[in-house]
């Protein structure tokens, strides 16, 4: 039997037991284990870690964990500078998403919000995971299980079950927003400005006459316009930041 210390730190408190958040644990194992299945074994899945340290030195997941190494585990930091040490992955570059089929509400709101938020209904664990791969998405998921798919390489789990909710912690956890009203709500392909001419006549009388400013998708053809619901979902979209921002609502 070997025994190490273990340390987590940051949001990854959340996949601990209580009597184990915010302070060294001791963990007993057998035989060889890389250092991301010991830590996956304890409830972390290894997309949500950005670095690890056995002994103060950072590691890769593969490191086969000795009798009594000292193990610091560090959630990912968007804004913390810890360039220069060995990261257990490269940096996140632009942000792409992809949602398991429980987060149609949230897919919607954050492309509301202008992220790009793929969202697969009636999709499998392992197409949720080829698809990240293939298209270089962050998996979101209430699933800690999916997480866990080796072919899993960027993911987050999202703590919050109310949508408006999760939309925060997305923001906070991936910030800022990007172009808010600059996508599809049905399909997210990115909406382009049309002259008014060419939607005319698919427009109710109404809007025809009140509004002159149109965005089409391209992939779908629904026609958006600031019309009823433009001002509800612009205070949506404002006390969403201002929440994520400063954690008031
Ligand atoms: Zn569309």
């Amino acid at each position: 039997m070997k025994q190490v210390t273990v340390r987590v730190y940051g949001p990854l408190n959340d996949f601990l037991p209580p009597a184990r958040r915010q302070a060294a644990f001791a963990h007993a194992f057998e035989g060889r284990e890389s250092v991301k299945d010991l830590v996956e074994g304890l409830g972390i899945p290894h997309p949500e870690i950005d670095l690890i340290l056995v002994n103060g030195e950072p590691v890769a997941f593969d490191y086969a964990v000795q009798d009594g190494n000292r193990i610091a585990v560090f959630p990912r930091f968007e804004s913390v500078d810890i360039a220069g040490v060995t990261l257990v992955r490269p940096p996140l570059g632009a942000l792409h998403f992809v949602l398991d089929g429980h987060l149609g509400r949230l897919a919607r709101y954050m492309r509301l919000v202008g992220l790009d938020a793929t969202y697969l209904a009636d999709a499998s664990d392992d197409d949720i995971a080829a698809l990240a791969a293939r298209e270089g998405r962050i998996v979101l998921t209430r699933d800690r299980g999916l997480l866990k798919l080796r072919g899993v390489s960027r993911g987050y789990w999202i703590r919050a079950t109310m949508p408006r909710q999760q939309l925060v912690e997305v923001l906070h956890r991936f910030g800022p927003m990007r172009a808010p009203f600059s996508r599809c709500l049905r399909c997210n392909a990115e909406l382009r400005e049309v002259p008014k001419a060419s939607v005319e006549s698919r427009l109710e009388p109404r809007t025809r006459e009140y509004y002159q400013r149109f965005h089409e998708c391209p992939r779908c053809h629904r026609i958006y316009w600031a019309g009823s619901h433009w001002q509800r979902l612009t205070r949506l979209v404002e006390s969403t930041t201002l929440e994520a921002r400063f954690g008031v609502s």
